[in-house]
């Protein structure tokens, strides 16, 4: 099985795309940002040096983000939806390291940031990140719980508003050497994000099968 990983920017879609292609299939999914967060939850040592780049919307060191990564990968038993790495050229070539001898496909989900700052704002998340709504276009059916869970919906510190136009900002200044990149070994395909979610999955199915 091809491992996947997908680019986009901050609300482009790729926690949702992972959250369908790992359903009924034995993908899993893998998030730094959804590890990371759990970091700053449980306060370890590492999540209080991180909270404060998180919640400013920074990038936390490449390193520190590598680590993370493969501490929680087994590439010899499982493939992939790899949702928020790489974020830039060092940390793709690291990623490309631990692929070596493993097939993987990488998407680009494409769409203009600017609209992205207003469905951001409507974003809520399950304290994990793994369950995602939006208020306007996918709202939870209980308003302010989780359909799955049960559990409070909230929204993340860094989907304000501020904080949304700085991750923007790094997003844009990482991204294009990084398609350059992929581009040039041939694995990058790019899909049309600002349609609708199941119109996205199918296109994104259809690329994971060949
Ligand atoms: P995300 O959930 O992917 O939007 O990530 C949320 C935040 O986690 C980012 O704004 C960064 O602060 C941090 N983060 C997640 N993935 C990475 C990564 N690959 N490299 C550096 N920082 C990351």
């Amino acid at each position: 099985m091809k491992n996947i990983i997908l680019l986009g920017a901050p609300g482009s879609g790729k926690g949702t795309q992972s959250s369908k292609l790992i359903e009924n299939s034995p993908y899993l999914h893998i998030s730094t940002g959804n590890l990371l967060r759990s970091e700053i939850s449980n306060k370890t040592e590492l999540g209080l040096e991180i909270e404060k780049i998180m919640s400013s919307g920074g990038l936390v060191p490449d390193k520190l983000a590598f680590e993370v990564l493969k501490s929680n990968l087994d590439l010899s038993l499982n493939a992939y939806v790899f949702d928020g790495y790489p974020r830039n050229i060092e940390q793709a070539k690291y990623l490309d390291k631990i692929l070596l001898g493993h097939d993987y496909i990488v998407i680009f989900l494409e769409i203009n940031t600017e609209k992205l700052v207003e469905r951001l704002k409507d974003r809520r998340v399950t304290s994990d990140g793994k369950h995602i709504y939006n208020l306007k276009t996918k709202p939870p059916l209980k308003d302010g719980f989780c359909d799955i869970t049960g559990e409070k919906l909230l929204q993340r510190e860094d989907d304000k508003e501020i904080v949304v136009r700085e991750r923007m900002k790094i997003f844009n200044s990482n991204v294009e050497p990084l398609l350059d990149y992929y581009e040039n070994i041939n694995r990058l395909v790019r899909v049309d994000a600002s349609r609708d979610l199941n119109f996205i999955f199918d296109e994104l199915a259809s690329f994971v099968k060949d």
